[in-house]
């Protein structure tokens, strides 16, 4: 029996995933960043990404780019966080584009690209609401006058990013404004943009209600992650028609299996994380199935795992400490017994972050 906790991947699945949206965004002009962030930029799955014709990819982190570089990868490196002035060098020396909100940082990316003899390519990230990253669309033609003096510096696009922090929906207004603004400041600087970025796997709800004949006005590109991977729509996180929602499944196994009484004795004070366990709701059931699954708050976010046990065992969470994932169950589980289960997004990047999950290619 092969060991866990294991996160199997099924490329197959990733691949056809990619395939089916890459050719929805195409019917409307749109490329696809295929954004790679939750793999912490895994190179079997880039390369999947690649071979399912993406050639652009996206990511948080500059070491991640850095890693699907020094693994060989060849495509276009977009950093899609504000690069660290810290990192500057790393930024300009292994991506091929970053997207910027600060002028600072972009002058120090130029100061660097002088030196290293390049040049190096930004969007600007534009605020439309969401209130996470953004230059607020009034200090645009500013920031585009003083970017475009900058020596080494080639300004290529202008994007936003909606439903992350506050939640916003990228709908027809919000992706009309960001449409507006690329078109006035190609009009006004008298350049091309090359990229007007709408936005990520939230988009897709837009971009889909749209029909045949709908407008989308300048955006040209999305960056896609979670619809990849997980084949979901984050708005309400529903499955998108014809993709697979199962590429990913993780496996533990119970390392106890005994029965115990439903809610602890004694007095109750803090937990291993300074909270006051709750046990209310558990109140008067007695005696139950009680199992400890080895894996932990270190390695996954327990609260974002979806068991695939068979109706007879369903689970439940009791709770979970940095190594021990505690559950009751309808029916007794064996010990070394393998449980199974889905994963959602946070759930996921944990689990591809924590050096003790294996990473199984199917
Ligand atoms: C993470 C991220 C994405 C991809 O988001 P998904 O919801 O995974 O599609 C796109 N753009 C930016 C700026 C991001 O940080």
């Amino acid at each position: 029996m092969m060991s866990t906790p294991r996160l199997e991947i099924d490329l197959k699945k990733i691949q056809q995933n990619t395939r089916c949206l890459m050719e929805r965004l195409s019917l409307k002009g749109i490329t696809l960043t295929g954004v790679t962030k939750v793999t912490l930029g895994n190179p079997e799955i880039t390369r999947t990404l690649l071979r399912a014709g993406v050639n652009t990819i996206g990511d948080s982190r500059i070491e991640n780019i850095q890693r699907m570089r020094q693994a060989g990868i060849k495509a276009r490196f977009i950093l899609i966080r504000t690069p660290l002035i810290t990192k500057a060098d790393l930024v300009v020396e292994h991506a091929d584009v970053s997207f910027n909100t600060e002028l600072a940082v972009i002058e120090k990316l130029s100061q660097v690209a002088v030196r290293q003899n390049k040049t190096h390519q930004i969007l600007l990230m534009i605020e439309l609401g969401d209130l996470r990253e953004g230059i607020p669309p009034e200090e645009l033609n500013e920031t585009v006058e003083q970017v475009l003096g900058l020596p080494r510096i080639k300004l290529i696009g202008i994007g936003t990013n909606l439903a992350c922090l506050g939640g916003i929906k990228p709908d027809h207004q919000k992706m009309k404004q960001l449409s507006d603004l690329a078109q006035r400041v190609e009009k006004k600087f008298n350049l091309t943009l090359e990229y007007v970025s709408g936005g990520n796997s939230a988009n897709l709800e837009w971009l889909f209600g749209l029909g045949e004949s709908g407008d989308i006005g300048r955006i040209n590109n999305l960056r896609l992650g979670e619809s990849i991977f997980l084949g979901l729509e984050t708005l309400n996180r529903g499955p998108i028609e014809g993709l697979h929602t199962d590429a990913f499944t993780l496996v533990t196994e119970v390392i106890e299996s005994k029965t115990k009484p439903s809610v602890p004795s004694g007095e109750i004070c803090q937990d291993a994380f300074g909270k006051r366990p709750d046990f209310q709701s558990w109140q008067e059931r007695g005696k139950i199935h009680h199992a400890i699954l080895g894996i932990g708050r270190q390695d996954v976010l327990v609260s974002g795992l979806t068991s695939l046990l068979d109706e007879p065992n369903q689970l439940e969470l009791l709770g979970a400490s940095s190594d021990h994932m505690v559950i009751a169950t309808k029916g007794p589980l064996t010990v070394g017994e393998q449980v199974r289960f889905r994963l959602n997004y946070g759930a996921l990047l944990a689990a591809m972050t924590s050096p003790f999950v294996e990473k199984c290619f199917l």
